[in-house]
């Protein structure tokens, strides 16, 4: 709305503030078009299990060693507001089922390099969008029809789509243990809700802990709380446990006291210790009068608190996460008190042990055979902290990668395969519209062929010949027809074993269209003056704190 109109003859009518820039039409287009581009060159070169890494240098000199397309473009800091926008999209799809970051980014960019042709030609925009938008839709239809159904059972196959999403990472020979704790983790959460499949990520906790290798990370049957028992002269292993989870100190706020007496007879310094020590116990006594034999508490636990407890043989452990304190509410049926004297025994919770372990060389709390056997835990292991990280990066994808395909329980072949389908049966359709529109959609299908060809390219292969034998299989109708990297050769990937869950193309080619729609529609940028450096410290403070 806000413009600088001219007035008439007289002066000119300033609405935005000095110093803002604005750029128009074709200009703006094709600026945010270019910087698009940019990204998704930047990502293209990690594509597919043959992808090179990036590392990532921080403002503070950390370094992150990825080919996670959401990791680098997650610590990427750019500027452009279109760049910006393409970088939220790819953020969601991770979010949403956790891969195709980086073939979002890529196709479009690719979608949007097309788009810059045909606006060259003089087809406006918005042309092109309803082209894309029905080459979307061919896809979708399509998509349907080139996957496969698989069964919860099929366990060979469940593993070759976790293997698919995992043969990018660099874990190397722990790939196949992460596989399998992935998908033992998930399908012990599984769940039948009105007849469909459903998986909560929530029900999976992962901790991670320094030392030994990859290979020893296991699954848990519960909930892991990274704390040891506080006090030694407690118990270490309580069966039958019935859990209070107290969000509240067992101790006295040192400035109630401080504040406002003083004391000089030291008859009244021992009366006061001793209230101080009768309230500690009052906390104590109302924890073992509902019955509790194990405390999780989010805060400190006063010295003489921990002896109280002891002596009753209460498991008691402190400054627990508040995250943890949720996963312990929703594994043992307790609710989290904020005030002691609302605690009862309805609100304790149940689990069939609470052992301290010892891991490594620090103790730990877990807490198995739960009220909701729905909570597992993965303990992470390697000798590493960037090991550790880039495995949880990995195990993080591939359970969500698990969680996509319970969601419709079907696959279709990756590798550029389906990619290449979609394309053939795009072009079959297009001759069907009017001509500007169909040239989009050729635009799309074309779109589409980058995929297998960046794979091919990442992997040193010619990707010229790769794609007419591509071209010529899915002609034939040959759809399950991709490249596999690793061989070099162009062949069946569902044999091959290269396949992914439907849900995660269908999210690629939805955020794609999105993004590059949401970019064409764009044709004025207006841009606030920067603040001066001095400024913008002071009003954005938190940006500049970590
Ligand atoms: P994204 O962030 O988009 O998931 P990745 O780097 O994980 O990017 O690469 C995913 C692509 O790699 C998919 O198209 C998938 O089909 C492909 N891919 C995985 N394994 C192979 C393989 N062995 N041969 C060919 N392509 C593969
Ligand atoms: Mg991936």
């Amino acid at each position: 709305m806000s413009r600088a109109v001219g007035a008439g003859a007289g002066q000119p009518v300033l609405i935005l503030k000095e110093g803002t820039s604005r750029t128009r039409g074709r200009a703006a287009q094709r600026n945010n078009i270019a910087a698009a581009k940019i990204i998704a060159e930047m990502v293209k070169t990690t594509l597919g299990p043959k992808g090179m890494d990036k590392i990532l240098v921080d403002s503070i000199g950390d370094v992150v060693v990825t080919n996670d397309g959401a990791t680098i473009l997650d610590k990427m800091d750019v500027e452009h507001p279109a760049a910006k926008m393409l970088i939220e999209v790819a953020k969601a799809q991770d979010t949403s089922v956790g891969d195709g970051t980086t073939t979002v980014v890529v196709l479009t960019g690719e979608l949007l390099k097309h788009a810059e042709e045909l606006i060259d030609q003089k087809i406006h925009p918005s042309t092109v969008i309803t082209g894309y938008r029905r080459a979307l839709d061919i896809a979708l239809r399509e998509l349907e029809k080139i996957a496969k159904p698989i069964k919860l059972d099929d366990k060979k196959t469940l593993k070759k789509i976790v293997n698919t999403s995992l043969g990018s990472k660099s874990l190397g020979f722990a790939t196949e243990h992460i596989a399998d704790l992935a998908i033992n983790a998930v399908l012990s959460i599984v769940e039948e809700r009105d007849g469909k499949l459903y998986a909560d990520k929530e029900n999976i906790q992962i901790v991670k802990k320094m030392g030994k290798s990859l290979l020893e990370s296991e699954l848990v049957n519960g909930i892991i709380v990274d704390k040891e028992v506080v006090h030694p002269a407690m118990p270490k292993r309580v069966t039958n446990a019935k859990i209070a989870l107290i969000n509240a100190p067992f101790e006295i706020e040192k400035t109630e006291f401080s504040a406002e007496i003083r004391i000089r007879d030291p008859l009244k310094m021992k009366e006061f210790l001793d209230e101080e020590t009768r309230i500690l116990k009052e906390m104590v006594d109302k924890v073992v009068k509902v019955g509790a034999n194990v405390v999780f508490c989010q805060k400190g636990i006063d010295d003489i608190a921990q002896f109280f407890l002891a002596k009753a043989g209460i498991l008691a452990v402190r400054r627990v996460k508040a995250s943890d304190m949720e996963k312990l509410a929703k594994a043992t049926g307790a609710r989290i008190v904020t005030d002691f004297d609302d605690l009862s025994e309805k609100d304790l919770g149940y689990a069939g042990l609470v052992e301290e372990r010892k891991i490594g060389e620090d103790k730990m709390v877990f807490v198995q055979d739960c009220k909701n056997p729905k909570a597992v835990s993965v303990l992470l292991r390697a000798g590493l902290e960037r090991q550790l990280d880039e495995a949880e990066r990995a195990l993080n994808d591939a359970i969500m990668n698990m969680i996509s395909l319970i969601r419709d329980m079907k696959y279709v072949p990756g590798g550029g395969a389906t990619e290449m389908a979609l394309a053939s049966m795009i072009r079959k359709e297009a001759p069907k519209y009017p001509g500007k529109e169909q040239l989009a959609m050729l635009a799309f299908a074309e779109s589409l062929e980058m995929i297998p060809r960046t794979l091919s390219e990442n992997a040193g292969l010619e990707p010229v010949e790769i794609l007419t034998e591509l071209r010529m299989r899915h002609e034939k109708g040959e759809h399950g027809y991709g490249v596999e990297v690793l061989s070099g050769k162009v062949q069946d990937m569902f044999k091959a074993g290269v396949i992914e869950p439907v849900k995660v193309k269908e999210q690629v080619l939805k955020s794609a269209f999105e993004a590059a729609a949401m970019i064409l529609r764009i044709d004025d940028v207006i841009a606030a003056a920067r603040k001066k450096p001095g400024e913008e410290k002071k009003s954005s403070s938190s940006e500049y704190s970590s």
